[in-house]
C-alpha cells in the first residue's frame, strides 16, 4: 500500500481524536486498524504490525495531549481573568483617588471663597456694610425662599429692628411679624440653633408649622456678650446647603458681633476725638450726676451752651480742616478758662456744653463773659489761615430754670437763641 495512504490516516486520526472524544477516536484506530489487516491480509508483516500499534496509540497520546492543553488554556483563562480584575480593582480606586481629589479641590475652593467671604467682611465696621456682603452671598450661593435678620433690643429682648433678604432683591427693612416672635420666643428658650426638615420633626415644628408652612428652616441666634442679640433664619433652603450656610452664617455671626461691639465702644467712649473733651454722652451722663449731686446737697450749679457764630460761613471760606482746628482751639480756651471741675462737652458738632458745679447764674454769667472775650479776642492759626470767631452763649441755672437735665438743655437752649437773635456775640 502507497506510504501516502498511511499518512492520511495518521493525520485524520490525529485531527479526529483532537475533535471527538477518546471512544470515538479508539473506534476509529480500530476500524482503521482493520482496513489496513484486511488490505494487508496476504503478507502480514512487521511493519503492518507496527503501523496497527501506532494507530492504536494515537488516541491515547492524542487525549493526553488534549487534556495538558485544555488545563493549560484554564489556567491561561484564570490567570487572565485575574489580571483583568486586578486592573479593574486599579482602575476602580483610581477613580475613587479623583474623585476624592476632586471633593478636596472643592472644599479648597469653599473654604478660600469662605476666607475671602470673611475677610470683605472683617474689614467693614458698619453694619450695612457686613450684611450687604453676607446677602450678596446668600443669593449668590445658594437656593432658598427667604431669610430674615431679626435684631433684639437691649436689655428686654423686645424685636428691635427686621431686615429681609428674599431672592431676586436686595435686603430691606421689614416689619416683625408673628412667625418672628415666636422664632425668638423658641431661640431664646433653647440659646442654640434649630433646624427643622421633614426629616427631623423636632418640638417646635408645631409651634411654628401652626404660624407658618415651610419644608426646612434653619435659626441661628447671634450672640454677643453672652446674650441674643439677635437670630438669623433662613427658609427653605436645601438639605445640601445646610453645612455651608451654618458654617458662612457663623462667619457672619462673628463680625457682627464685632460690629455691635464696636458701635457700643463708639457709644461709651467719653472722650471726644476731636477736641479731646468729654462726648455728648459721657457729658450727659456725668451732667445728671452733678444735678442728682447739687440735688442732695441743695446746692446751686449752671449749664452753659455754647455755639459757634456764623460758622458755617468759616467752614465756607476757609474749608472744614481749618473749621476742626478752630473746634480744637476753642476747647483749649475752655479748658484753660473753667475750673477742672467743671465738666465740659461737645454737645453737637460746633456747640459745646458746660456744668458748672457750685456755681450760682451770676457766677456763670462770670465764668460765660470770660470764655466769651477770650474767644474773641483769639485769633486761632490753621493751615497758614489765621482765623477769629466769635461765640454765643445761654445759660440756666439749677434749681431756678429746672431740676433735670431736660428742662435745664431747653432753657439754655432758648436763650442761646435769644443771644442769637440779639446779634451774637453774646451772653443770655
Ligand atoms: P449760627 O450758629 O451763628 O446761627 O450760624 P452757624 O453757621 O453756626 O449755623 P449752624 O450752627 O446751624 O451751622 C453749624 C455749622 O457748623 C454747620 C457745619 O458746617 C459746621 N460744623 C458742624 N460740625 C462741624 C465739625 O465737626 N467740623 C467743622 N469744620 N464744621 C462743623
Ligand atoms: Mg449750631
Ligand atoms: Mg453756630
Amino acid at each position: 500500500m502507497n506510504p501516502f495512504v498511511y499518512f492520511i490516516f495518521y493525520a485524520i486520526l490525529l485531527i479526529l481524536s483532537y475533535r471527538v472524544e477518546l471512544r470515538w477516536s479508539l473506534l476509529c484506530s480500530i476500524l482503521i486498524s482493520m482496513y489496513v489487516l484486511i488490505a494487508q491480509f496476504k503478507r502480514v508483516s512487521y511493519e503492518t504490525i507496527l503501523f496497527i500499534i501506532f494507530f492504536s496509540v494515537i488516541p491515547f497520546i492524542s487525549e493526553k495531549f488534549k487534556r495538558n492543553f485544555n488545563a493549560y488554556k484554564s489556567r491561561m483563562r484564570n490567570e487572565l481573568e485575574s489580571a483583568r480584575m486586578s486592573y479593574d480593582n486599579l482602575m476602580g480606586a483610581d477613580k475613587k483617588q479623583l474623585e476624592s481629589n476632586l471633593e478636596i479641590e472643592r472644599k479648597t475652593q469653599q473654604v478660600s471663597s469662605l476666607y475671602e467671604i470673611s475677610k470683605e467682611m472683617s474689614e467693614c465696621l458698619a453694619f450695612e456694610d457686613i450684611f450687604d456682603i453676607f446677602s450678596s452671598v446668600l443669593k449668590k450661593s445658594f437656593r432658598f425662599r427667604l431669610a430674615r435678620l431679626v435684631l433684639l433690643k437691649e436689655p428686654n429682648d423686645q424685636i428691635d429692628s427686621v431686615y429681609e433678604i428674599e431672592l431676586g432683591r436686595a435686603y430691606a427693612k421689614a416689619a416683625p411679624d408673628n412667625f418672628d416672635r415666636e422664632l425668638v420666643d423658641v431661640i431664646l428658650q433653647e440659646r442654640k440653633e434649630i433646624l427643622i426638615s421633614p426629616m427631623e420633626d423636632s418640638r417646635f415644628s408645631r409651634r411654628l408649622f401652626i404660624i407658618k408652612d415651610f419644608d426646612t428652616l434653619i435659626a441661628i441666634p447671634l450672640i454677643s456678650e453672652e446674650k441674643i442679640s439677635g437670630i438669623l433664619y433662613i427658609e427653605n433652603i436645601s438639605r445640601v446647603y445646610f453645612e455651608n450656610f451654618l458654617i458662612l452664617a457663623g462667619q457672619f455671626a462673628i463680625q457682627l458681633q464685632k460690629v455691635i461691639l464696636y458701635k457700643k465702644v463708639q457709644e461709651m467712649a467719653i472722650t471726644d476725638s476731636l477736641t479731646e473733651v468729654s462726648t455728648r454722652r459721657y457729658f450727659l451722663e456725668r451732667f445728671r450726676e452733678e444735678i442728682r449731686r447739687s440735688m442732695r446737697r441743695k446746692s446751686t450749679m449752671s449749664f452753659l451752651m455754647i455755639d459757634l457764630d456764623y460758622f458755617k460761613e468759616k467752614n465756607d471760606k476757609f474749608g472744614h480742616l481749618v473749621g476742626d482746628v478752630i473746634l480744637k482751639e476753642i476747647a483749649l480756651v475752655l479748658k484753660s478758662t473753667l475750673r477742672e471741675i467743671d465738666i465740659i462737652g461737645r454737645y453737637g458738632g460746633e456747640e459745646f456744653a458746660v456744668v458748672l458745679a457750685g456755681i450760682a447764674r451770676e457766677g456763670a454769667l462770670l465764668a460765660a463773659e470770660r470764655i466769651r472775650s477770650s474767644v474773641e479776642h483769639s485769633v486761632f492759626k490753621a493751615y497758614d489761615e489765621k482765623v477769629s470767631v466769635t461765640i454765643s452763649i445761654g445759660i440756666s441755672a439749677f434749681p431756678e430754670d429746672g431740676v433735670d437735665e431736660h428742662t435745664l438743655i431747653e432753657s439754655a437752649d432758648k436763650a442761646l437763641y435769644r443771644a442769637k437773635e440779639k446779634g451774637r456775640n453774646r451772653i443770655e
